[in-house]
């Protein structure tokens, strides 16, 4: 019999245990026994799939490079990507602020839902954290970005998947400098590289082959943890607003894949989809990180001398669906508390909303710390910030999950751009977790 291809297998993983968490909160112990005994099984395969990013970033980047054989090949690549990122982002913020000027989710909302919203959530300590972080954030310098990609200790960036940024700047080093001793002398640690980039994308494929059964623990658990039905249905125009933003992203991506890669966009989508929907379960574009690079190169093509670069630096700076959602989110609170905003407002958002999304961690709710910065870019009062954050938190997490399968398309997308651009978009070259397996078995 034919097996299941692995996103049917995970969709139907999401969809029971969408079911199961739903029943579980009819039952008085539902919702403990779905933390304590089901949430587990999501938690270790989140888990496994960081524990493995640090080790294939370093040894595919440094594959990458040293298969390029020549520098400039990779600056041309390093500022390709860089342009295509910010092009992107910028058409995210303005689909996203486009349909929430045209729609106006925030004004149709009654002051009943914003005190009710207010009271539940302004205090709650998920807003408060938030804001915090935010001021944590804001006190930092105008080049401390570039200052925090220097990692002063190799090992120490090695050891925290938050670093990826320092991962990637050592790496680079590493993997220039290798191309600087010559071939013969750098060979042994290539060949070394070369072996755990193959070992590393095995154990992708063994994750993966636990996915179905991981997204039903984290869906189940989503939905259990989730607030009151009534508040999310108050949310339901602004929350529609924010998804067919996202959707005319995928159109959008579509689009560029059939125009300047001639590859058909449904293919496309179709062999990206297992890290789509893993972006979704686990909302967090770090954590699928992994199976974008396993996807993007096995089943697309894209050659790993591109893809090794574009996804990681993707993953950490590239979040279109963070960056419209911000765009959206700061319009429709304003709308809703009848802060005016002007035209020069708008467009402070379409910067601070870039820079926000460069600046937002690849992890479940990170979009959201920043958009308290790009609130307060344009003027929106201090005071104010917790009711306003109150007012979108009840739908975020369903929100940080559609956002995160659009940042995870769009570095995907970039990197088949990219790939096309200088010659490396090829034939996939697909392996199973058992290929070898009866040689070992
Ligand atoms: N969860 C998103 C990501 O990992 C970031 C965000 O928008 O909160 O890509």
């Amino acid at each position: 019999m034919k097996k299941l291809e692995l996103h049917w297998q995970i969709l139907i993983g999401m969809i029971l245990g969408l079911l199961f968490g739903f029943a579980m909160t009819y039952i008085e112990w539902g919702r403990g026994f779905v933390q304590d005994w089901i949430n587990p099984f999501g938690t270790i395969f989140v888990k496994l799939l960081k524990l493995i990013a640090i080790p294939l970033i370093l040894a595919s980047l440094v594959k990458g490079i040293s298969d390029l054989k020549d520098i400039s090949k990779f600056r041309n690549i390093g500022l390709r990507t860089i342009a295509i990122y910010i092009c992107t982002t910028i058409i995210a913020i303005t689909i996203g602020l486009v349909l929430v000027n045209i729609l106006e989710p925030g004004e149709g909302i009654s002051e009943e839902t914003i005190t009710k919203l207010t009271e539940t959530y302004a205090s709650d300590s998920g807003v408060t954290s938030k804001l915090e972080a935010a001021s944590r954030q804001k006190q930092v310098g105008p080049l401390q970005f570039l200052e925090d990609m220097v990692p002063d200790n190799a090992f120490g960036a090695l050891s925290d998947n938050s670093l990826m940024l320092q991962v990637i700047f050592f790496t680079i080093f590493l993997g220039i400098s290798m191309l600087l001793i010559g071939e013969k002398r750098s060979k042994p640690l290539k060949k070394f590289f070369d072996s755990l980039n193959d070992v590393v994308l095995k154990m992708v494929d063994l994750i993966m082959l636990t996915a179905p059964v991981a997204v039903f623990a984290l869906l189940a658990n989503v939905v259990v943890s989730s607030g009151d039905p009534d508040l999310l249905l108050a949310l339901l125009k602004y929350a529609g607003v924010v998804v067919l933003g996202l959707f005319l992203m995928i159109v959008f991506y579509s689009i560029v894949v059939a125009t300047y890669t001639k590859k058909n966009p449904f293919w496309f989508l179709k062999e990206i989809s297992p890290a789509q929907l893993l972006a979704f379960s686990t909302s967090s574009s770090a954590a699928t990180l992994p199976v974008t690079m396993e996807r993007v190169e096995e089943h697309i093509g894209v050659d790993k001398e591109v893809s090794s670069f574009v996804l990681p630096v993707g993953a950490t700076i590239n979040m279109d669906g963070t960056s419209l959602y911000q765009g959206v989110a700061a319009v429709f609170i304003a709308q809703a508390l009848d802060f005016h905003l002007t035209l020069g407002g708008q467009l402070t958002i379409v910067l601070t909303a870039l820079l926000a999304s460069i600046g937002s961690a690849a992890v479940p709710g990170a979009g959201m710390v920043m958009l308290v910065i790009v609130l307060e870019s344009i003027g929106f009062p201090s005071d104010k910030l917790a009711i306003g954050l109150a007012l979108i938190f009840a739908v975020d997490r369903p929100l940080d999950m559609c956002r995160t399968i659009i940042n995870v398309t769009g570095d995907a997308t970039v990197a088949m751009v990219v790939a096309k651009s200088v010659g490396k978009l090829g034939k996939p070259h697909i392996e199973d977790w058992d290929e070898f397996y009866e040689e070992v078995k």
